[in-house]
């Protein structure tokens, strides 16, 4: 997954505990300081072509301090939105909406400063106090995403910092880390976390899976996981996502539920819960993927059966079309209540 040859480092981070520590980690990278971790212009955007973007996906890291330590109210995946410990990501999904602000090129920032991270959602979690009722992010914990814009697995490859909240978050009878994964990062097993740390492997159909999840575990993989983490201490979700709507999406999901049903532990599907996310497009990356994978956008782009929507932070994203929408998530759950009925849905989105 990663060869790392470059680190970019603003000089607070290079000079942290933790930045020290990953720079150590790899010894054979070139050190170069940098302003501002947001402003890496050769770096970032969507210059050249794929072949270039994995390589830098692969050999490049970027360090920083974070600066602002926003927690945002959610409400559907989970209670809120942390501020997350890193941004960017080593894996390059065609789907992916993480590099929407730094180009597509967008290999993983790692802020060094996670125990700032930490203190700002511990002193969140006590203003709120406990929750009061359940909902169904969870019945008894205040639920907090902790990897928004990227990868927990892949980022433990790299920092203690998916470790060091893991190990918070295990002392916060009150709140519980949530996380959705495409990599199967057998470190984190030892990890301990207590049950309050929900994995979600995101999991669809291997063929898809194929085609859109450019650099991640195969789907087999990530489902052959799920018992090992339970058992481990982790709570095990799963994120049906993204649901991509193409002649034959539905025999496919058939069938990757009922792998589901006979390859999970019966523990596994005692507790598991599920989100189902439909696909969200948008114009801008509709073109950067045309020009490194047009194979992709077969499937993603379908002007016919999608429509414009703003999203929350203003962008204009494009789904599928009310009425389709609502006739996939009613199919998708009739296949889930036919092949695998333990499977409860927290929400469909
Ligand atoms: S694993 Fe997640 S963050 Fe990484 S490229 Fe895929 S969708 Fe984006």
């Amino acid at each position: 997954m990663l060869d790392v040859r470059e680190i970019y480092a603003e000089p607070a981070a290079a000079l942290s505990p933790r930045g020290r520590e990953i720079i150590g980690r790899f010894p054979g990278a070139r050190l170069i300081e940098v302003a501002s971790h947001w402003n890496i212009p050769h770096l970032h955007g969507n210059e050249g072509n794929v072949d270039r973007w994995v390589r830098v996906k692969r050999s490049t890291l970027v360090l920083g301090v974070r600066k602002s330590l926003p927690v945002r109210p959610n409400g559907r995946s989970a209670d809120w939105i942390a501020p997350g410990a890193s941004n960017g990501c080593a894996m390059a999904c065609a789907y992916c909406y993480v590099p929407r602000r730094k180009g597509y090129a967008n290999p993983i920032t790692v802020f060094t400063n996670v125990d700032a991270i930490a203190g700002a959602v511990h002193r969140h979690l006590t203003a709120l106090g406990p929750k009061p009722e359940p909902n169904q992010c969870d019945p008894e914990a205040w639920v907090y995403d902790i990897g928004e814009n990227g990868d927990c697995s892949v980022d433990a490859l790299i920092s203690e910092n998916t470790a060091d909240l893991i190990r918070a978050f295990r002392e916060w009878p009150t709140a519980k880390a949530s996380f959705a994964t495409k990599f199967v990062n057998r470190e984190l097993l030892e990890l301990d976390p207590r049950g309050r740390t929900r994995v979600r492997f995101s999991v669809m159909p291997p063929g898809d899976s194929r085609l859109l999840d450019v650099r991640t575990s195969p789907v087999a993989d990530r489902i052959a996981a799920a018992g090992d983490f339970l058992a481990a201490g982790y709570e095990v979700h799963f994120n049906l996502s993204p649901v991509v709507v193409r002649p034959g999406w539905e025999a496919d999901w058939a069938e990757l539920l009922r792998e589901l049903d006979e390859v999970l532990p019966a523990a596994v599907k005692a507790r598991a819960a599920a989100e189902v996310i439909m696909l969200t497009h948008n114009r801008e990356l509709h073109e950067v993927n045309l020009g490194w994978h047009p194979r992709a956008e077969e499937v993603l782009w379908r002007p016919e059966a999608q429509q414009a929507k703003r999203s929350e932070n203003g962008a204009v994203n494009v789904r599928y079309r009310d009425d389709l929408k609502r006739a996939a998530v009613a199919r998708l759950t009739e296949l889930i209540a036919a092949h695998a009925p333990w499977l409860r849905v927290r929400y469909a989105f």
